[in-house]
């Protein structure tokens, strides 16, 4: 089978690989559609996480190895003691690696799991003709949900799951900084958690319709100052809640100084470097940070979003590539073209 196969930094080698034979308790899963993640990108670029020399924790593995983890897809082969499963359910999965035994782990915090490892960076993943998942981690795609929109689930689970963390929300005034996938999965979150009013900011002017379209506000932040911005619009009370979803010094900076006393900051941006903290802006009025990591189940609720149309999933999938064309279309292109893309989908076997 084929698959895009990380050797190094820049080094992705689309390749015949042999087919993976499910162990006890996984499924074998033919690619429908597999999406580029900020994360892949990472690997790609670099600073990656695929371990090159030390095993990975859980799995042992090291480069080279598959990578991906959004996808859509369908079984093909039950490995030992699967039940609940056939062969041919349509799937996707949650990408998570995890021990099972920790505390997370039993207590159904698996996202945060002593030993997490992700498919597609621990061990082989979705940019392949075949993949395996572990039955534990599957979602079945309901009825009126194609393939393709299913494999953007993933990604929109992350901000669904970052909301939940932050309890009730409703009637909220929320900013959003950062308007690539996972700030419009911070987006979605809010919304249809019952947020307020909801402002997204980014650099350009490439997500205003779309936001406007949903009912939020969007301010492009390359001729406007956020802080002042925000004054104005919240009427000097400031956020209630502010989503950091860039992963920048600069940005979180501006969620401490944007988000009202007793306001929620919630980080969900990857750090490239560890980012000096405004601490005494943050005590003095006892605004809280929030991380989230991933996801736990909530790709099912991601799911209920976009069969109930409340996410137009087509929408978010800016770009179609294949695997023979992955390097140069997907990840160079995104390169030079990142923040006009929102989804870029790898067609695999390509069924709808
Ligand atoms: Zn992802
Ligand atoms: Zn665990």
């Amino acid at each position: 089978m084929r698959a895009a196969v990380w050797h190094g930094y820049k080094d992705l080698r689309i390749e015949e690989v042999k087919e993976p034979v499910p162990k006890a308790g996984q499924v074998k899963i033919q690619v429908d559609w597999a999406g580029i993640c900020g994360t892949d990108r990472h690997e790609y670029e670099g600073p990656n996480f695929i371990p090159v020399k030390k095993p990975h924790r859980l799995t042992g593995r090291v480069a080279p190895l598959t990578i991906g983890h959004e996808f859509s897809g369908r079984i093909v082969e039950l490995g030992e003691g699967v039940t609940g499963w056939k062969v041919s359910d349509r799937v996707t999965a949650n990408g998570s690696l995890t021990c099972g035994k920790c505390e997370a782990c039993k207590s159904g915090r698996y996202n945060i799991c002593q030993k997490l490892g992700f498919v597609g960076v621990g061990d082989d993943g979705t940019f392949a003709d075949y993949v395996l998942f572990g039955a534990d981690k599957l979602f079945a795609i309901p009825e009126g949900v194609t393939q393709r929109e299913a494999a953007v689930a993933e990604p929109l689970a992350c901000g669904i799951h970052a909301t939940n963390l932050l309890g009730d929300i409703s009637g909220r005034d929320v900013v959003i900084i950062g308007p690539g996938i996972i700030g419009l999965s911070a987006f979605f979150g809010a919304k249809y958690a019952g947020a307020g009013r909801i402002l997204v900011s980014g650099i350009g002017e490439y997500r205003r319709e779309l936001i406007e379209k949903y009912g939020g506000t969007y301010v492009d932040v390359s001729n406007t100052d956020l802080e002042a911005y925000v004054k104005e619009w919240s009427g000097g009370r400031l956020a209630d809640v502010v989503y950091e979803c860039l992963g920048s010094e600069r940005t979180l900076d501006q969620c401490i100084h944007i988000s009202k006393p007793g306001g929620k900051i919630m980080v969900m941006g990857v750090f490239g470097r560890k980012p000096v903290v405004d601490m005494n802006t943050l005590q003095e009025a006892e605004r809280v940070i929030y991380t989230s990591q991933a996801h736990v189940n909530e790709i099912a609720t991601a799911l209920e979003y976009i069969r109930d149309g409340k996410i137009n999933a087509e929408e978010l999938i800016t770009r179609e590539v294949t695997l023979d064309t992955l390097v140069e279309d997907g990840f160079e292109y995104l390169i030079q073209h990142g923040p006009e893309q929102i989804k870029v989908l790898i067609r695999i076997a390509g069924n709808q």
